[in-house]
């Protein structure tokens, strides 16, 4: 009976089944049918202008890159690669220095193509649906947005080669820029202040317990799970000029440019990097005050000393929470109390007086043990980094206090691609991948056309 009550009444007419129509709208067949159309054609006028090249590289006669005399002639077998409209071929002439076991194929240098690959303007949109999207997801983008077929394995290929070249070239941009004579890219002048901050989290790295061929895509379901020791630090540095930082709306401000880098490693690597973007971008002259936001942890204190005209400042909120840990155990947990504390405080150093704050807790008589030890260490703390919370200085110069840029430029370098449930990575994919999205994250990403790809044996 009770269970009659609580079933709807049946209505009088069965439900109707919601109604697609029976097939895409006009305009999208039209336009398909053009595409169909027009393909074939694409690729054909491609072809005849690959062809064209070719026989302008035909007369090339390679010098050989290790003895300098010309290479001989040894063959001219077919190849091709795949493009975004199909395939293309080509004759290439091959040309040889048998002495110093020498190989040149003048018209693919002349292309940048790779016989058998997936090559020019198809690879660099694979390579970005990589840089945005798991594997698989890419995969099936890839279907949806280019009419490409290609598997998850196949993207991951093209991510390799394109996020190899990627990490060269910003290695070697590093190596350049570690050399006191290397010259600025950007042309934009020398600044009165940059602000500097680093952030860092854990990447799962695979595991594999036995030997095996390296399959790369992320999702391996049959790797045991992660073990302590299988994690590396992943850092990203954000650059980015205090006249650049706008209010959007009361009390929230955000940042017009800022420039990123990342490493997968050591600390001295990340602020390697973070020299040679400054370098590269031209923003530092003996004058520039280099602000560093720290969050306290002692590694990015240590390297700052790098930067001999530097203004070091701790991340606001961090010496908030300090002042936090002290409050719940006094006051309790989520007490009105503590939040009132804790108020008080912040609106002290956020006004400078961070010498009276510091007085103010020496008065305190607290009565456990427990208590006392905690107050000494937030006074040891605020005492420690007392020349880094000159905040109300750091306002006034438009410096900022938090370190909310900086984290927010990590999470979207790292973790919304490379910490997604489940993924484990391969310190080569790793580094790769990370190429790319700084590529795309700081605005560069038709440098990529001007990479040549990296074979992978
Ligand atoms: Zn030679």
């Amino acid at each position: 009976m009770a269970q009659r009550r609580l079933s709807q009444p049946e209505p009088v007419e069965p439900p109707l089944r919601p109604r697609l129509a029976d097939q895409p709208s006009r305009f999208v067949r039209l336009e398909r049918e053009v595409e169909l159309e027009y393909r074939p054609q694409m690729l054909a006028a491609l072809q005849r202008k690959v062809n064209t090249v070719a026989e302008d590289a035909r007369a090339m006669v390679p010098q050989c890159p290790r003895c300098g005399r010309p290479m001989s002639f040894h063959d001219a077998r077919p190849v091709s690669w795949l493009a975004h409209w199909g395939r293309l071929q080509a004759s290439p002439a091959r040309y040889r220095c048998a002495p110093c076991k020498q190989e040149r194929r003048p018209l693919l240098d002349l292309l940048g193509v790779e016989p058998g690959r997936i090559c020019g303007s198809l690879a660099r949109r694979l390579g970005l649906l990589a840089a945005v999207a798991p594997y698989e997801m890419a995969a099936r983008l890839a279907q949806l947005l280019l009419g490409v077929t290609i598997s998850a394995m196949g993207v991951w290929r093209v991510a390799q080669r394109l996020g190899q070249a990627a990490a060269n070239y910003s290695e070697a941009l590093s190596q350049y820029h570690a050399d006191s004579r290397s010259e600025a890219a950007s042309g934009e002048p020398a600044r009165p202040a940059v602000i500097l901050g680093v952030d860092g989290c854990t990447l799962g790295m695979q595991v594999r317990t036995h030997r095996r061929r390296r399959v790369g895509v992320e999702a391996l379901p049959a790797l045991p799970a992660i073990e302590q020791g299988h994690f590396r630090e992943v850092k990203t540095g954000v650059l980015l000029l205090p006249s650049e930082r706008v209010e959007t709306s009361p009390g929230r401000r955000s940042v017009v440019r800022r420039f990123l880098v990342t490493c997968l490693g050591e600390a001295d690597e990340i602020f390697r990097r973070l020299y040679a973007q400054l370098r590269e971008l031209g923003w530092v002259d003996p004058h520039t005050v280099v602000v560093i936001l720290g969050d306290g942890a002692e590694w990015i204190w240590n390297r700052a000393t790098m930067f001999v005209n530097r203004c070091e400042i701790l991340d606001f909120w961090h010496a908030l929470e300090h002042a936090w840990t002290f409050a719940r155990l006094r006051y309790g947990e989520d007490s009105a109390q503590a939040d009132r504390w804790v108020h008080r405080i912040g609106e002290d150093l956020r006004a400078g007086k961070v010498q009276e704050v510091v007085a103010a807790l020496k008065r305190l008589r607290p009565k456990t043990e427990e208590l006392r030890a905690s107050l000494q260490s937030l006074i040891g703390y605020y005492s420690e980094n007392a020349g880094r919370m000159r905040y109300d200085e750091y306002l006034r110069l438009g410096y900022g206090i938090g370190s909310g840029a900086v984290e927010s430029a990590h999470k979207q370098v790292v973790h919304a691609r490379l910490r997604q449930a489940g993924m484990r990575w391969s310190e080569a994919g790793a580094r790769r991948l990370l190429a790319l999205r700084l590529l795309l994250l700081n605005g560069d990403w038709a440098l990529l056309d001007r990479m040549r790809m990296v074979s992978l044996a």
